[in-house]
């Protein structure tokens, strides 16, 4: 590795944390989170730091930029000072947040260094009562951290490293002037650090005026994947992943199948799921004996077992040259992990496949994955029941078709005669016949039921919207009571299909009567993946093959996003404005949920 202070420096060697200067009883702390190998921009950062030199990194999430700056940080405390020596700005809370949860966590055998997130939206009062325990570390937004030094809660002479994390996205949001002053009020003699995913030109101007003589780390923003692996990702509401991902292999052609969970709790949890789908799977993670585990991917080898789901920690090193698919349940935090996961399939020239199972709110970790790895995941919808059946009624029909053509069929056709003997017609018999040998799910069933698919509400008790709804749903009319007195159409006032109060929009979804749904499903699906309480939802109307919601003009917006790829019993919701339309037109009047 070579670190230069006057040019882009490429990184390539892996070396220890123990190499480049962690302290033992850190490194096994570490260890112990699963933090063993330096990721790229750790091994450029730590040197520097930990020798008291500026640095200007280009780095972004998901590369283990935190630790890059906060492991030297930690290390470098006074103990006996209890000033604020570190402070870490970022420009958002989540982001406040995230950075303090982490350096917690990696503080290892400081225990006693207090982290503190100081961000605009908390209490003040909450804020300085954590301040009178003087924390060491405060990572803060600018605007909040301007208010505590105007109000001076906030002393910052004593700062001995400060550290500008995602310095583009602060100037992006308009905090030149904010992080200026902060830098101003941080003593001459501080250490400086500064990150950011790109280097646009204004962070020149906060390099030339700030940072001194900083070693300058440039991280190969794009992890390239093996071009042979094909990448898509689903999207499936949390309590179905398992449906999801079981339907999914019901789709794919697949030899043998990978499936990745971070934890071993998730791992076993998926395995039994699986199970109960009807998937023959195991587990294959650290808790199972080693023969135990041998055999899992000697298994797995032979053929014999077709689909494992593994923690990143067991499949190290696996070797399946007939790996063909790698699903991931979670995405890894250190993204270099899911390029790791997916180059298990896709070796030594053959082709893979690897699907990555979201949630509907992971759209920001899928961005910073596609920039990562520098390319675009496709979308795929969750396969549908009627995909599932049509797949594994394609095999099946193979089978019998190879079945007729290879083997020697006199002797069953012995019995077919004996079946025959009446008016019995030759292709009833054969149907029957299918029927007894089908495995399950041949043929649709069409569910009298919804499926399991259906999104339950996310609370033991439904909430009272959905209580009052359902109570609705037993009367032969339904009135909701709506956001207003006097909004409410009065009984036997007529449907008012599409015509929305003011501010409303109607959109409309792709699933209806005929799928079984219930508006409480609607309102389950809706308020989880658009994160809305139950009263942002207006009018329900279900028909036979639609329905449609009143919502406000924000809510609409974001549905097609948010809601891609969610399904309710079998039905992608598609959100998409309403039109009167002849033929959508119900032919008997919508069930509605009333206002
Ligand atoms: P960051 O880019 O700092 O947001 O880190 C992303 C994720 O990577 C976090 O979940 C870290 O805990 C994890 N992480 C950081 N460094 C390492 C490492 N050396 N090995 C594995 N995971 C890491």
């Amino acid at each position: 590795m070579t670190i230069e202070n006057t040019s882009d420096t490429d990184v390539v060697a892996e070396p220890s944390f123990a190499q480049l200067g962690i302290a033992p009883a850190l490194c096994t702390h570490l260890a112990a989170l699963g933090i063993e190998t330096p990721t790229p921009v750790q091994a450029a950062t730590i040197v520097p730091l930990l020798q008291g030199r500026d640095v200007l990194a280009q780095a972004q999430t998901g590369t283990g930029k935190t630790a890059a700056y906060g492991l030297p940080m930690l290390q470098r405390f006074e103990p006996a000072d209890s000033r604020i020596q570190g402070l870490v700005v970022v420009p958002t809370r989540e982001l406040a947040l995230q950075v303090c949860k982490a350096l917690s966590s990696y503080r290892g055998e400081a225990p006693n260094t207090q982290v503190l997130a100081l961000y605009g939206g908390d209490s003040f009062s909450k804020q300085l009562h954590a301040l009178s325990k003087h924390p060491q570390v405060v990572v803060a937004t600018p605007g909040r951290l301007i208010d505590h030094l105007e109000r001076g809660s906030v002393r910052l002479d004593g700062v001995r490293m400060a550290v500008l994390d995602e310095a583009d996205e602060m100037l992006n949001m308009g905090f030149l002037d904010d992080v200026e002053k902060i830098l101003e009020a941080v003593p001459a003699s501080r250490q400086l650090a500064l990150l950011s995913a790109t280097m646009p030109s204004e962070i020149a101007g906060l390099v030339d005026q700030y940072l001194r003589d900083p070693v300058r780390i440039r991280i190969d923003a794009t992890v390239k994947a093996a071009p042979t692996v094909s990448q898509r990702y689903t999207i499936a509401l949390p309590e179905l992943r398992a449906e999801a991902v079981a339907r999914l292999l019901d789709v794919e052609p697949f030899e043998a199948a990978l499936i990745f969970a971070r934890t071993k709790a998730t791992c076993d949890e998926l395995t039994e799921a699986l199970q109960r789908h009807g998937v023959a799977c195991e587990a294959l993670h650290g808790d199972l004996a080693q023969t135990a585990r041998e055999t899992v991917v000697r298994r797995l080898r032979d053929g014999r077992l077709r689909v494992v789901v593994a923690t990143d920690v067991a499949a190290r090193g696996l070797d399946v040259p007939v790996l063909d698919l790698v699903v991931t349940i979670e995405l890894p935090g250190e993204l270099g992990t899911y390029v790791h996961r997916i180059g298990r399939t896709g070796r030594a020239g053959r082709t893979g496949t690897s699907i990555l199972v979201l949630g509907p709110r992971d759209e920001r970790k899928l961005r910073a994955l596609e920039r990562y790895i520098g390319q675009p995941i496709k979308f795929q919808p969750v396969p549908s029941p009627e995909e599932v059946a049509h797949a594994k009624q394609g095999r099946f029909v193979e089978r019998i078709r190879a079945l007729a053509a290879e083997a020697d069929t006199a002797p069953w056709k012995a019995v077919i005669d004996r079946c025959v003997e009446g008016d019995v017609a030759v292709a009833d018999i054969a149907a029957a016949l299918a029927r007894l040998a089908a495995p399950r799910g041949v043929v649709p069933v069409l569910p009298e039921k919804p499926l399991a698919v259906e999104p339950k509400p996310l609370r033991d008790a439904p909430p009272p919207a959905v209580e009052r709804q359902q109570a609705e749903e037993r009367r032969p009319t339904r009135t909701k009571p709506g956001p207003g007195p006097g909004s409410a159409p009065g009984p036997g006032q007529g449907p008012r299909p599409f015509e929305p109060p003011p501010g409303q929009v109607v959109m409309s979804l792709g699933v209806g009567r005929r799928n079984n749904v219930t508006p409480a499903q609607i309102v389950a699906a809706l308020t989880h993946c658009l994160n809305v309480p139950n009263r942002a939802l207006g009018r329900i109307e279900l028909y036979d093959n639609f329905s449609t919601i009143e919502v406000p003009e924000e809510i609409a917006r974001r549905m097609p996003l948010a809601l891609r790829g969610v399904d309710i019993c079998g039905r992608f919701l598609n959100p998409r404005p309403a039109q009167r339309n002849a033929d959508e037109a119900p032919r008997r009047g919508p069930d509605r949920r009333p206002r």
